[in-house]
C-alpha cells in the first residue's frame, strides 16, 4: 500500500498561508519595507516628529496651530484632498506657519484594495489639490490606515513622494479620555538604544546615535469634516513642554532625512 507523504499535500496550502502572512505583514506593519521603502523614524534619539493626519479640520486644527507656535514646534500635516478643497485657507496658513504638507489621498480609501489606476488618481487629486492652494507639491505621502499595495509606493515616488509611517500610533481617535492619551504618550519620551550595550562592554560608536520616533496623531476625522479631536490638544498641552523640558527637538519629516 502507498503511503504519501503528509507533507506533500501540506505545503501548498502552507507556501500559501505563508504568502499571505508576508503580504499581510508587507501591507500593514509600519516599519515592514516589503513593499518599497518609508521612512519611519528620525535621525536622532533627541529628535521627535510630530504628525497629524486626516485634516484640515477647522475645528481643530486653529488650535493645534497654535499650540504649536505656542511651543515653538513645527510638524508634519497628512492632508486629505476632499478637505483641503473645503478649507483652502487653513490649508495655507498651516504652510504659511512652517509646517510641512503630506498627501493622505483625496478621500481616504484603503489603498490595499485600490489597483494601480484608482491609487494613482486618489495620490494626483490630493496633490493637485493641495497644490492648487499652496503652489507647492507635497514630498510626503501617508497611506490612509498605514495600509500599502505592491505598486503603492513606486507611484508615490514617480509623483515626487516619499512615503512615511510611524514608529508611534498612540489610537487618539478612540473616544477614552484625555488622561488615557496622556499615559499612552507617556513612552515616547523614554529613549531606547537600538540594542543596548551590555554591562562592561564598549559601546560601539555606529550603534552609539539612536534613532527617534516618528508619532501619528489626528487633527481631523476622515468620516467627516469638523470631528472631535480634543483629546490630542488637551494631551499635547500636556506633553509638548515636558518634551521641551526633556531635551527632545521637533522635526518636521523633512528634517528625518
Ligand atoms: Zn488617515
Amino acid at each position: 500500500m502507498l503511503v504519501m507523504n503528509p507533507w506533500i499535500f501540506g505545503a501548498p496550502a502552507l507556501v500559501a498561508s505563508g504568502l499571505a502572512g508576508m503580504t499581510a505583514y508587507g501591507a500593514v506593519h509600519p516599519r515592514a519595507q516589503l513593499f518599497g521603502p518609508t521612512i519611519c523614524r528620525t535621525k536622532s534619539a533627541k529628535q521627535l516628529a510630530l504628525t497629524f493626519d486626516d485634516g484640515p479640520n477647522p475645528n481643530v486644527t486653529p488650535k493645534l496651530l497654535d499650540l504649536l507656535a505656542k511651543h515653538n514646534a513645527k510638524a508634519t500635516f497628512f492632508l486629505v484632498g476632499k478637505f483641503v478643497r473645503e478649507c483652502p485657507e487653513l490649508t495655507k496658513e498651516i504652510a504659511a506657519r512652517g509646517h510641512v504638507l503630506g498627501n493622505h489621498t483625496d478621500t481616504h480609501p484603503n489603498l490595499f484594495f485600490c489597483g494601480p489606476d484608482e491609487t494613482k488618481e486618489q495620490l494626483v487629486r490630493c496633490q493637485e489639490a493641495i497644490h492648487r492652494v499652496t503652489w507647492a507639491a507635497p514630498r510626503w505621502f501617508r497611506p490612509p490606515f498605514g495600509f500599502r499595495s505592491p505598486w503603492l509606493i513606486e507611484i508615490a515616488q514617480r509623483h515626487g513622494m516619499r512615503t512615511a509611517m510611524w514608529t508611534s500610533i498612540p489610537g487618539d481617535w478612540r473616544a477614552k479620555p484625555a488622561e488615557w492619551l496622556i499615559e499612552r504618550l507617556k513612552n515616547i519620551a523614554v529613549v531606547r538604544p537600538e540594542s543596548a550595550p551590555r554591562a562592561g562592554m564598549p559601546v560601539p560608536l555606529a550603534s552609539a546615535p539612536s534613532y527617534g520616533p516618528v508619532i501619528c496623531l489626528h487633527d481631523g476625522d476622515y468620516t467627516h469634516q469638523n470631528g472631535d479631536r480634543q483629546r490630542t490638544l488637551q494631551a499635547l498641552a500636556y506633553w509638548l513642554p515636558r518634551w521641551r523640558d526633556l531635551g527632545l527637538e521637533f522635526v518636521t519629516m523633512d528634517q528625518t532625512l
